[in-house]
């Protein structure tokens, strides 16, 4: 199955075909459909599968489907990670996947100064990847919102589980005034994890790699 076949915007194929990317991969071929729909995801996948095109590619048409002008400290699009490498990794992929778009994206974690995330998130962006605990700090600046957020994705979520996050992730949920279309990625679903996924999606489709 080809990305074209999937009716991705040209710029969009077009960055992807840079990337090497020619045949969606398994998890791509069970997420994207559902995703692109609209429909929330809670998806069994590790890592080197091609989960971040599987989450990222159907919010970044579905921005593009519904363009609107950006508003102080908004964000249409939150991922949320458990590292900063992953943050880092997650983002540089959207950059390269929106480079033929006006799309923008902003990396928030810690080791790094507030200062200049701040910068970036001030005049509001599309998609926001960022750990917990950093995301919870701008918040409680006032550096960003996310009353409007319309999609929210939760990567390697049983990491974000053992490294303690939960607590983060409900105070940084706390924030949320509609219901986003959310997807959860976990390589394992723990009872802990089966309780949270039931409480933040609705009505999901499940995916298993
Ligand atoms: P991920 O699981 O998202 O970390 O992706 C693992 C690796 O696969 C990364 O280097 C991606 O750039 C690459 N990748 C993701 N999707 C595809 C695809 N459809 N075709 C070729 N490579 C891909």
């Amino acid at each position: 199955m080809s990305f074209a076949s999937q009716n991705f915007s040209q710029d969009i194929v077009r960055a992807l075909t840079e990337c090497g990317y020619e045949k969606l991969t398994p998890i791509q071929q069970q997420a994207i459909p559902h995703a692109r729909r609209g429909s929330d995801i809670l998806a069994n996948a590790q890592t080197g599968t091609g989960k971040t095109a599987a989450f990222s590619l159907p919010i970044i048409q579905q921005i593009l489907d519904k363009p609107k002008s950006r508003s102080r400290f908004n964000a249409r699009a939150l991922i949320l990670a458990p590292t900063r490498e992953l943050v880092a990794q997650i983002a540089k992929n959207i950059e390269d996947y929106t480079k033929y778009t006006d799309i923008s994206v902003a990396a928030v974690y810690g080791g790094t100064k507030m200062s200049s995330q701040e910068k970036k998130l001030e005049p509001g962006v599309d998609i926001l990847v960022a750990t917990p605990g950093r995301l919870l700090e701008h918040m409680e600046l006032n550096n960003v919102t996310l009353a409007n957020l319309e999609f929210l994705v939760f990567d390697e979520a049983d990491r974000m589980l053992d490294m303690g996050f939960i607590t983060d992730i409900r105070r940084i949920m706390g924030d949320i005034r509609n219901q986003p279309q959310t997807m959860l990625f976990s390589a394992t679903f723990s009872a802990q994890m089966n309780k949270l996924a039931g409480e933040i999606t609705r009505k999901p489709k499940r995916i298993s790699v």
